[in-house]
């Protein structure tokens, strides 16, 4: 089969196409044929090693694919061949023909959700996810800023804030990316780089401030973000590029919190919980992974490229 490998870290380019032999599933595995793989910001910096937990090498990147199951190992219960499936991690990397997991590592695809749909939901939605409901404890009725609403984590952050009877106020780099984050749902969308975008915030809730921020660069942001917080308001940390200056004496007078979210720090119980979630929302409709750009397996490298340097629409999806 084909697939992406990496034999040192570096640019985009050490990622190349080659054969490799196809993984077969031992017992508890899964193995999946790829029909779409999602494409995340943490692939990059992994990729690159700067990254602090990197796969040993060669490796094949990725741990988000949807696609059909064509085999599984002894004593597998919840899978069948031919059934649709995303997935949440992988054994042998997610840019690939074929993708093996464990089968606590594949969850069902529901029919009117596409294959492309379907890669894009898992580092996304559980982030989203996790930092709205399980580090930031949202209730109905709070008032939520999606700072960086165009992407991928930002659209799930958007339909599930809505979903949860929050008010979302989404922000975005350019027209394009604030058309989409009303269209998921935002009930304001505000531009992140305009200067007054956090005094517009103010006034938006009549100076009382947003509950709940969802920071996808908290380098820029974090700073002023405490300027905008209710009482006992959270900013989730849920994306960082590089250090900040904040006044912590902005954190005394609204008992603000300051959150930390990462994905792989949620327990076994709080990802089962959160992709049941996420499994019921996209039956019913809630969830909709948007599809901004999809690429051919082989253009990995220019996938990586595009994810780090252009603005956000939604997701990028490779097509093996
Ligand atoms: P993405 O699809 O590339 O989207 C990036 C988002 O950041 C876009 O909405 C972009 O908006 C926005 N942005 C750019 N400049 C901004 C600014 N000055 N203020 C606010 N937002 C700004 O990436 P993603 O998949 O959504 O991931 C977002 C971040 O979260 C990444 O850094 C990723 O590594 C991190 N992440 C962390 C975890 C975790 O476990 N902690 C999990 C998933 C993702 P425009 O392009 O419209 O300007």
């Amino acid at each position: 089969m084909k697939a992406i490998r990496v034999h040192a870290y570096g640019d985009p380019e050490v990622m190349r196409l080659e054969d490799v032999p196809e993984p077969e599933p031992g017992p508890g595995e899964v193995l999946v044929r790829v029909y779409a793989v999602g494409v995340n910001p943490v692939e990059t910096y992994i990729r690159a090693g700067i990254y602090p937990q990197g796969p040993a090498l060669p490796y094949t990147p990725g741990t988000d694919a949807a696609g059909v199951v064509a085999a599984v190992g002894a004593g597998v219960k919840a899978v069948a061949p031919g059934d649709r499936v995303y997935t949440s991690y992988t054994l042998s990397g997610a840019y690939a023909e074929m993708t093996l997991c464990l089968e606590s590592q594949v969850h069902p695809l529901p029919p009117q959700v596409s294959f492309a749909q379907g890669a894009g939901v898992n580092v996304p939605y559980a982030a989203a996810y996790r930092a709205l409901l399980q580090r930031a404890r949202a209730v109905p009725g709070e008032v939520v800023l999606v700072h960086g609403a165009s992407g991928g984590v930002g659209v799930a952050a958007t339909q599930l804030g809505r979903a949860a009877g929050l008010i979302v106020i989404g922000t975005a780099g350019t027209a394009e990316g604030k058309r989409l984050a009303a269209e998921q749902g935002a009930h304001h969308v505000l531009d992140h780089y305009a200067p007054d975008h956090l005094q517009q915030v103010m006034e938006l809730t009549e100076n009382r401030g947003v509950d709940v921020i969802l920071e996808m660069l908290a380098n820029v942001n974090l700073g002023r973000d405490l300027e905008v917080l209710a009482s006992h308001g959270r900013v989730v940390v849920i994306g960082s590029r590089g250090t900040v200056t904040v006044d912590p004496r902005l954190t005394i007078i609204h008992e603000a919190n300051i959150l930390g979210m990462y994905i792989w720090g949620a327990t076994d119980e709080e990802t089962m919980s959160l992709h049941a979630a996420l499994g019921a929302g996209l039956a019913n409709g809630t969830l909709r992974p948007v599809v901004g750009r999809e690429l051919p397996l082989a253009e990995a490298a220019r996938a990586h490229h595009e994810i780090m340097e252009t603005k956000a629409f939604g997701k990028i999806v490779l097509i093996p």
